[in-house]
């Protein structure tokens, strides 16, 4: 295990890769090699100091993916101040209780995004959030007043242990929580994400994946600058196109995605004519991940070396990973083996005691990656981290006789049929293998006979006749077993998502029961 602090591991890389390429913004077409990414990070630094920030303080960041979101990171980091990453989706509502509840000083914002007029949000919540005492604006004076200021960096005495960034869960299953994070847990696991990826300053990560999420900022960023690799940033928020441009004009030869961005940039036009030559590998995380889109990962990108991760942003995030080496049976139908220095057990999430191998149970993990708890609800640290420091995720898992792992479901979502547990997983991965489906989600709706009943939400490929409940039925006749077959059909344009493009189930099952009524 590394025991630096960020900022301390990030002088190292800049001092053995000085002139290697540290980071591209495509939109505003801006480059930096390490030493000016450097520079950069300490002119922020001081400018915060400046304004006052210190230790421990908590800065907000809240902003598409873009350079500065860069520096705002790393400057943190070096002068111990706390991280927040606020979610680019949220509007007044939410951004009024993340301020408030993680009791953000300074608060560094894009003026707007999109539709949205961040500037005037705040404006908005301001008079409401007592700890908020000072905004900076990407782009705008207060920008440029932040980073204005000489000298040197004051020497801040920090410790690797350190709580160094708040991050907020997804959202998918509820009200997003904030994991709190030192620097032990994120640069460890960003570290040992790239190691697994193989990565050195030769290569070039291609991050499409917000970076306000632990996916960007530690698979991403730490992962790349732990290793003196480059930082793409093809788009501020997620473009197929853009980042199909983004790897072929840069070479990269790591793309990340969830599932989802990675079947958008499989049906971009162009995909199969596009230039990704230097691509080698990559990760898909997040939720789970179909067989058949990683299978088309790696024939049709050539990500021969592609990675799967689990993990969650409880613990730092990842957990699993598949190795270059896996083959690449396992590499698409598997979550990999556990990470390095990790203990893992699945449990019978009743009775709290270790399964069988092969039998699923809630997926638990010890170690380094367990965040320190959820900022300001112990309450809820201790429903999810036992007084064993196991963290409990609320995920099944089956593991097989050499480690592999599988993710079969989230323990909300499994559906039970009269008295049949079913892992709507399993029927998703069935039913890609359609030729007309592009992408499918199963869940459980309630049913007086059975308990529940399950409905297939279907998203068809351009031009295809959509399903039908009876099409679909004879498609599963003979090869699911019959409790199995869905029920329901809902032919759909899109899924309900989180911007982190997680499918969010627990609005599907609210509208299956509107539509049903
Ligand atoms: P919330 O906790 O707010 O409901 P969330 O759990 O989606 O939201 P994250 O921490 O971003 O928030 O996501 C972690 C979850 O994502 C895991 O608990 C797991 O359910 C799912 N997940 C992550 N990677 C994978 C994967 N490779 N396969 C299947 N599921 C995955
Ligand atoms: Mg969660």
């Amino acid at each position: 295990l590394l025991g630096d602090t960020i900022g301390g591991n990030f002088d190292r890389t800049v001092a053995a890769h000085p002139d290697r390429e540290a980071l591209v913004d495509r939109a505003s077409n801006r480059r930096w090699t390490y030493r000016e990414l450097a520079e950069e990070v300490d002119a922020v630094a001081k400018g915060l100091v400046a304004m006052g920030v210190g230790k421990g303080d908590r800065v907000g960041i809240w902003a598409p993916n873009c350079a500065e979101w860069v520096f705002i990171q790393y400057a943190t980091a070096k002068i111990g101040a706390i991280l927040v990453n606020i979610n680019p989706a949220y509007r007044v509502h939410e951004l009024k209780y993340v301020l408030n509840q993680a009791g953000i000083r300074t608060l560094v914002a894009a003026p707007e995004f999109k539709t949205s007029d961040y500037a005037a949000m705040i404006e908005e919540v301001r008079p409401e959030c007592a700890a908020l005492t000072d905004v900076v604006l990407i782009g705008r004076e207060s920008w440029d007043a932040l980073v204005s200021h000489d000298g040197e960096l004051p020497e801040i005495a920090l410790s690797a242990d350190d709580p160094i960034n708040i991050q907020y869960t997804s959202g998918t299953t509820g009200f997003p929580k904030g994991a709190t994070l030192s620097h032990h847990n994120i640069l460890n696991n960003g570290y040992f994400v790239g190691e697994l990826c193989g990565y050195t300053e030769q290569d070039r990560i291609c991050i499409p994946v917000p970076f306000y999420h632990c996916f960007g900022m530690v698979m991403g960023n730490l992962a790349a600058t732990s290793h003196g690799a480059c930082m793409v940033i093809p788009a501020p928020a997620f473009d197929p196109k853009a980042t199909l441009a983004a790897v072929a004009e840069e070479k990269c030869t790591s793309l990340y995605g969830v599932p989802t961005m990675f079947i958008a940039v499989l049906a971009e036009p162009g995909v199969d004519e596009a230039d990704l030559g230097a691509l080698r590998t990559g990760i898909m995380a997040g939720s789970p991940c179909p067989v058949e889109v990683m299978k088309q990962v790696v024939e049709r990108l050539g990500m021969a070396e592609v990675t799967i991760c689990y993990g969650m942003t409880e613990t730092s995030p990842v957990s699993t990973q598949t190795r270059a080496d896996d083959s690449v049976d396992r590499r698409v139908s598997t979550v990999g083996r556990v990470h390095p220095h990790l203990e893992v057990k699945i449990v019978d999430p009743e009775t709290g005691l270790t399964v069988p191998r092969g039998e699923p149970g809630e997926f638990c993990t010890r170690g380094y990656s367990v965040m320190l708890g959820y900022w300001e609800q112990p309450e809820k640290t201790a429903e999810s981290i036992d007084s064993a420091r196991w963290m409990h995720t609320g995920d099944l898992a089956v593991m097989d006789d050499e480690g592999y792992l599988n993710i079969t479901g989230r323990i909300k979502d499994m559906v039970i049929r009269g008295g049949e547990n079913i892992y709507p997983r399993e029927i998703e991965e069935f039913l890609y293998t359609h030729p007309d489906v592009l992408d499918a989600q199963v869940i459980g709706v309630p049913d007086e006979r059975y308990g529940e009943e399950l409905m297939a939400w279907i998203r068809m490929r351009a031009g295809a006749e959509p399903l039908t409940a009876e099409s679909v039925r004879e498609f599963c006749a003979g090869k699911l077993a019959h409790y199995k077959i869905p029920r329901y059909v809902h032919v759909v344009e899109e899924f309900p998502m989180t911007v982190t493009g997680k499918i969010r189930k627990v609005e599907m099952r609210q509208a299956a029961v509107e539509l049903l009524g």
